[in-house]
């Protein structure tokens, strides 16, 4: 089994890179923030609860996240490996996460952390914002929020998976097709 952690700074790529490695590999992609979109669409309970942090930029409470994706991840029982694309952001996830998979018998192969500089993420945001409609990505102060709540809450989690030695960087600035080129790479050795 491939379970590939996506990571880095809100606006880095993720979510373009993971739908390419998800066919690449056959896996199954689970985006928390994709799946928060979906739910505030439907107007579902957890969709009025996970807008009013996302609005501000500010995370959604760990024990709701949490019990959310370890219920995307029981949805796929004979799934031939995931790809996680916004979770783990806290080392609340992480820890949890790790016992989760554990308790299955799986565990994370890579936590694959996609560089870029912010001056970058905030252009590519605020472009994105007036494609996209995403609300958070249309307002200055909500993108900076994010990017503070990434570098106090979500940053460290590189060193949890440095220490199991699970981390690989990659440059996350040049065209799509490259970086997917890297990511093949990074994930292949
Ligand atoms: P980005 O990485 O560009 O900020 P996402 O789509 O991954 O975008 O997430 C959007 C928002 O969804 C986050 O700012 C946060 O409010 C919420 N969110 C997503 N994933 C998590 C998570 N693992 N824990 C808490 N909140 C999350």
């Amino acid at each position: 089994m491939l379970n590939i952690v996506l990571f880095g700074p809100p606006g880095a790529g993720k979510g373009t890179q993971a739908v390419r490695i998800k066919d690449h590999y056959s896996l199954v992609h689970l985006s928390t923030g994709d799946i928060f979109r979906h739910n505030i669409k439907n107007s579902t309970e957890l969709g009025v609860m996970a807008k009013s942090y996302m609005d501000k930029g500010e995370l959604v409470p760990d024990e709701v996240t949490i019990k959310m994706l370890e219920s995307e991840v029981l949805k796929h029982p004979n799934s031939s490996g995931f790809i996680f694309d916004g979770f783990p952001r806290t080392t609340t996830q992480a820890q949890t996460l790790d016992d989760f998979l554990h308790s299955k018998n799986i565990s994370i192969t890579k936590m694959i952390a996609l560089d870029v500089p912010d001056e970058e993420l905030i252009a590519r945001l605020l472009l994105r914002g007036k494609d996209s409609g995403r609300p958070d990505d249309q307002n200055r102060e909500v993108i900076a929020n994010r990017i503070k709540v990434y570098e106090a809450q979500t940053s460290i989690l590189a060193d949890y998976y440095r220490l199991q030695n699970k981390l690989v960087c990659v440059d996350g600035i040049g065209s799509v097709d490259e970086i997917t080129d890297r990511l093949y790479v990074a994930i292949d050795n």
